[in-house]
């Protein structure tokens, strides 16, 4: 049923077939929770989900959804997103919560561009809140997303993540525009990671430089640290502790390890921030 302000109730929830008849002539698959008797749009899910809404909710809601889209000649509007976001998005206009910090990080980036598309500007406010909970596992596709928006905190979190994925998958992801400016950010941060990971001889007895001890270490702990950013020293700095057992009881290599990871500690301190290498660059 639907109220008067465009809002309506279900009787149930989930995902149910058609009536046997029409599923057979139809294929039919219906949305089990956006299915009104009173509905008078169809709406067909790029994989093949029907779902009848109110026209005067989506209207109310949605810019675009409909915009200048031509039924098909089955009455439906065809659109390109899948059910699970379409669902997303008539929980939004039907004012059922969308738990959008439930859902996978892909369905979440899907959900944030339909609600650009479709001028779902709150449901847009939403998205953008929930993506920093992604920039760890997803740093490029959530720094791609902040910087089609301009979101220079977003962006610099997101961009601080981003330095250990390889050229090819960031350039994919962000566009040429957006990958310029990582490539001399991340080559910033590479310098100075150069810099960090040749930290000063600490003098052993008898006036030699290091040990047998140092190379190995070294060479495990700069291994691993290739995979950390400026914005991920804190998870980096456990590589140090990782491989110390190695330098066994030379207190001399384990000092300049000390050393060393202060100075890895310490490295974001010396880096730009990915939004004023843009803005630099812009002028
Ligand atoms: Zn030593």
């Amino acid at each position: 049923m639907e109220f008067e302000d465009g809002t309506a109730i279900w009787a149930s929830s989930g995902t149910v077939q058609a009536p046997l008849v029409e599923s057979f002539i139809m294929d039919d698959q219906v949305s089990e929770e956006f299915h009104a008797d009173d509905a008078d749009i169809k709406v067909r899910s790029s994989d093949g989900v029907l779902f009848k809404v109110h026209q005067r909710t989506v209207d109310k809601y949605s810019e675009g959804l409909l915009g200048n889209g031509v039924p098909n000649s089955r009455g439906e509007f065809e659109l390109k997103e899948n059910c699970e976001t379409l669902g997303l998005l008539f929980q939004y206009m039907y004012r059922k919560r969308p738990e959008l910090s439930a859902v996978p990080f892909s369905t979440l980036r899907s959900v944030a561009d339909a609600a650009d598309t479709y001028q779902m500007y709150s449901l847009s406010d939403m998205c953008e809140c929930q993506m920093s909970r992604h920039a760890r596992t997803y740093p490029v596709d959530v720094l791609a997303y902040a910087a089609k928006r301009s979101l220079a905190d977003l962006v610099d979190e997101a961009a601080s993540r981003s330095t250990g994925i390889d050229a090819e998958t960031a350039l994919t992801a962000l566009g040429q525009e957006t990958f310029i400016p990582w490539v001399l950010y991340r080559e910033t941060w590479n310098t100075i990671i150069r810099d960090v990971n040749d930290p000063p001889a600490v003098l052993h007895k008898g006036g030699m430089r290091t040990c047998e001890l140092w190379h190995m270490y070294y060479m495990a702990v700069a291994n691993d640290l290739r995979a950390f950013g400026p914005g991920e020293v804190q998870e980096g700095g456990r590589v140090f502790g990782k491989y110390r057992s190695s330098l066994r009881s030379c207190t001399h290599c384990k000092l300049r390890a000390e050393n060393w990871a202060r100075a890895f500690g310490s490295a974001p301190g010396r880096m730009p921030k990915f939004s004023s290498v843009v803005s630099e660059m812009a002028s």
